[in-house]
This record gives C-alpha cells, structure tokens and sequence, in this order.
C-alpha cells in the first residue's frame, strides 16, 4: 500500500462521463447527448478563430480585455464585474476553490449539474443535496437547508438535465434569505435561450451575494473551444483573480468568442431555431405517448413509463444511429435527456421514439 494519497473528498468524487458521440458499427450518427448547438458557431467566430492561427506564437492577453469589453457592450454589463474562464466549468471550479474547504457545506439540487458537487469534493468541503419539487427548484428546501456552515449554493437556471427554470422574483427571494456567509451561484449555461431573461445580471448588479456564470459552449456553439465567464460583485472578482491562471484562455478562443458575442443576429437565429424545434419536439414526443416538462433549454426531458422503458428505448435510438442522454446519474432513471437538434434530427428522433413505442407497449 502507498502512502501517497490524494486529498480528503477526491477519492469520493464519481468521474465525469461525457455524452458519447459515435455507436460502433452505426453510420450518419446524430449527436443528441451533449446540448451542443445544431447549426454550430457563427461564420464570424470561424474566421476569427483561422485568423489567430497567424499569430499563435504571441501569448494571449491575460486580462481577456477585449472580450470582457465585447461582453459589456453586448449584454449592457460592467466588464469590471467579469472573469472569464476554459468553460464555465472552470468558474464553477474556481468558486469552490476559493470559497469551500474542509467543513463548509455545499447546496446543490437534487438533480443539479454534476460538477457542483465534484467541485465540493474537490476542495474537502461537504456536498448537500435538497430535493425539488417535481423537477423544478425549490427556493423553500434550499433556504431550509441552509445551516452556518453553508457556503455556497449552485442553482442551475435554466436547469440541466430538467430544462425548468424558476422566474427572478424566486432567485431575489433566495439571494435576500441566505445566510450571510453564503454565495448563491446562478449557473446561466442556458439563459441565453430564454427571452427577455438577464440569467441573473441584474441580482448581481444589486448585491453583494450573487455571482452568475455564462458559456459559450451552448447556444454559441463555441463547446470545442471552452470559454465562459462569470459576473460577480467587485469582492469576489479580486478573489478570484488571484487564483485563476493568468493565461487560462488561448488567443484564438479569446479571438472566436470575442466575435461570436458580437455575432447577435447569428445567436437569434439560432435561439429562434431552438424555441421552434423543442416545441416541435416536445409536442411530436407528447404525441406517441411521451410526455416532458415545459423545456426553456435546448434540450428535452423525455419521461418514460418505467427506468427498463428508458434503457430500452436508449438503445433502440443507438441501433438507430441516434445518441441521447441517460441520466440516472442524476436520479432520473425513467429519463432521457434529447437535445433539440436541426429538423432533420429531431424529425429522425420523434419517428424513431414512436417506432420504438408502438413495438414495446
Ligand atoms: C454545459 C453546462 C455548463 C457549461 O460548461 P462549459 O464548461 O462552459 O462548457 C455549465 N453548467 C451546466 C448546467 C451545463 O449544462
């Protein structure tokens, strides 16, 4: 036996597993397992991404200037308020880092983003799960669950993998109850699918407890690259400042996100796109038998009659070259998690799921 040994908590920590993209054996494989945009980046981030491959000898800017500016301008926020990170993810980390260790608590909810607890594991502090009312957050059980010890709280909005969000006034009413030593994280991966939603902008803006985190893995098509960011009040950035790696984004990701956020009318398309096919999609599943929550994602959670329904309508889809997400990891083993994908793709998944069901039930 060595007595080399990781860290408190990191032996604990269940491995993340991607969604899959290829079924052996299968041709013209569609992807739906990831929530990856269909119709991939703006022509405007692909250009800017082969223009920086001239000057890949420079290292980047580390103060990510340029994109926090472009950020500011397109969303009317205060670039001074941002940090940009290798995805989200690795603002997720960074919070967990700087504000979690051995005996803090951690609130994530009961069918949270995996990383929120990996991320509490990672530093020793202690993961608590809250449960949510049919799917949906429940501002009541977090605020219940709250105890002195709690540091940070991650709430998804619009949530992964159930696609339900709940409206500002419940994440004012969250903000103002915690306790006040307690961070409340609004995890915006999708906020940029819904209408008229700020993701959280504007709690920020007003107080000192909230810190909200963006991507531009989604809805701009950007996964391959990992860049995202995080808006926070001024003490929290000079925090996190300090142990984010002073080179973490490369310059063609500065380069290609910097031109995607300003590609606005590239991201109403595609955001148009999406609202239209998940409809699409959620009602063609309705009709066969399969019902989901109301989804403002870019995904769908399609519940099945039992967990063995699931599993099996999950391979079926895979004999049919069609990947989805299973996500009894997140307590939802009757569930398959279907991104929205172009029209082909989600005609191809409503006929196969109705072919499926005729053949079982
Ligand atoms: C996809 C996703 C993220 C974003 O991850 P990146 O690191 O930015 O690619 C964050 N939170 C949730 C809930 C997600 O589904």
């Amino acid at each position: 036996m060595t007595e080399i040994a990781p860290q408190p908590g990191i032996m604990e920590i269940a491995p993340y597993v991607g969604g899959a993209s290829n079924v052996d054996g299968v041709e013209n494989v569609v992807k739906l397992s990831s929530n990856e945009n269909p119709l991939g980046p703006s022509d405007a981030a692909k250009e800017a991404f082969r223009k920086a491959g001239f000057s890949l000898h420079r290292y980047p800017p580390s103060d990510h200037g340029a994109l926090r500016a472009a950020i500011g301008e397109v969303f009317s926020l205060d670039p001074q308020r941002m940090i940009c990170g290798v995805g989200s993810d690795e603002i997720l980390a960074l919070l967990c880092q700087a504000y979690a260790g051995p005996g803090d608590e951690v609130i994530h909810t009961e069918h949270g983003f995996a990383l929120y607890r990996i991320g509490a594991l990672a530093n020793g502090a202690t993961p608590v799960e809250v449960p949510e009312r049919e799917r949906v957050t429940d501002v009541d059980a977090i605020l219940a669950a709250c105890t002195e010890r709690t540091r940070l709280v991650f709430v998804a909005n619009p949530n992964n993998p159930t696609g339900t969000m709940i409206p500002e006034a419940e994440l004012s009413r969250l903000a103002e109850g915690l306790p006040k030593q307690a961070l409340l994280v609004i995890d915006g991966a999708y906020a940029d699918y819904v209408e008229g939603y700020d993701g959280g902008a504007r709690l920020v803006e007003t107080r000192e407890n909230v810190v909200m985190t963006r991507t531009f893995s989604k809805l701009y098509g950007l996964g391959g690259l990992r860049v995202g960011w995080g808006y926070a009040p001024a003490h929290v950035i000079e925090v996190l400042a300090r142990i984010r790696a002073p080179f973490n984004l490369g310059t063609a990701a500065l380069a290609a996100a910097e031109a995607a956020v300003r590609d606005t009318a590239w991201a109403e398309r595609c955001r148009t796109e999406n609202t239209r096919l998940r409809a699409w999609l959620a009602e063609a599943l309705a009709e066969r038998g399969i019902p989901s929550d109301t989804s403002t994602a870019n995904f769908i959670l399609a519940r099945f009659a039992s967990r063995e329904e699931a599993e099996a309508c999950d391979e079926f889809l895979k004999s049919e070259g069609l990947i989805v997400r299973r996500v009894a990891g997140y307590k939802l083993p009757h569930c398959l998690r279907i991104t929205v994908g172009d029209e082909p793709a989600c005609r191809r998944v409503a006929h196969a799921v109705g072919n499926f069901i005729e053949g079982s039930r």
